[in-house]
């Protein structure tokens, strides 16, 4: 699959952090990327980003939606409203989701459909936490998300998945390589029973603690098409420097 590359502000960056996502897209506009780079900031910063890129060659994404298309929900942006904005991608199922707002596998799988009834690629994530590892429960657990969370609808239209194991969020710890390739296989083997063929076109990236110094060995994984970076995509230097590492 084509590689993607995503920054995940979460909720970091005020306007005078903008200008890191300028930077980014000088520096891609400047030396061209062979895959899609997507920065999904606050939305309040999103929206405010959207109308500072010149170039397009790098996407602005949301990183949640609700599942209704309008209506009185307070708080809560839809995926029609990402898409009226100019974002390319949304974000749906990440972790601190799932943990802090209870978002279990349907409530995700409703969200995907919501953000490709709006004609965007849902981000789709997911990842076992560290007593599912210790538990030795990982790769079923993984397939299960895939199972619940993937909609039918993405077998006619483009998605993305996040690999995100829960413990390697923000801790500096990773998987062995070897774990990570195990990992992104049984996502791909779960996903060709969702999608049939197009699970070969759909990028699969790594997140985790990813950054600098371990993003080559990473992204020469076998089976992992990029990355979904938290901490160091707020940071251009950062950023480029993992996306650059994919060669
Ligand atoms: P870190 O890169 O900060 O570990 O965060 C990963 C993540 O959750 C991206 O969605």
């Amino acid at each position: 699959a084509k590689p993607l590359f995503v920054g995940n502000w979460k909720m970091n960056g005020f306007r005078a952090n903008l200008t890191e996502i300028l930077n980014v897209e000088e520096s891609i506009a400047k030396t061209p990327f062979h895959g899609d780079v997507v920065i999904c900031p606050p939305a309040t910063l999103a929206a405010l980003a959207v109308d500072a890129l010149k170039k397009s060659v790098i996407q602005i994404g949301g990183q949640d939606c609700h599942a209704e298309e309008a209506g009185a929900f307070t708080g809560d942006i839809s995926a029609e409203k990402w898409k009226d904005l100019g974002a390319g991608y949304v974000i749906v199922g990440h972790s601190e989701r799932r943990a802090y707002y209870q978002e279990d596998n349907k409530a995700v799988k409703a969200k995907s459909k919501a953000v490709l009834r709006a004609g965007l690629v849902p981000i789709i994530c997911i990842g076992e936490s560290l007593e599912e590892r210790k538990a030795g429960k990982t790769l079923e657990i993984i397939s299960a998300q895939i199972d619940g969370c993937i909609p039918d609808e993405a077998q006619s239209a483009p998605i993305a998945v996040g690999y995100e194991p829960v413990w390697a969020i923000g801790s500096g710890l990773t998987p062995t390589l070897e774990e990570i390739s195990e990992a992104h296989k049984v996502i791909r083997e779960a996903l060709h029973k969702k999608i049939g063929d197009k699970a070969d076109l759909t990028p699969i990236v790594y997140g985790g603690s990813l950054k600098p110094s371990n993003a080559k060995e990473i992204l020469a994984i076998l089976g992992v098409d990029g990355g979904l970076v938290g901490g160091a995509s707020l940071k251009a230097v950062d950023f480029l420097e993992i996306i650059r590492a994919c060669d």
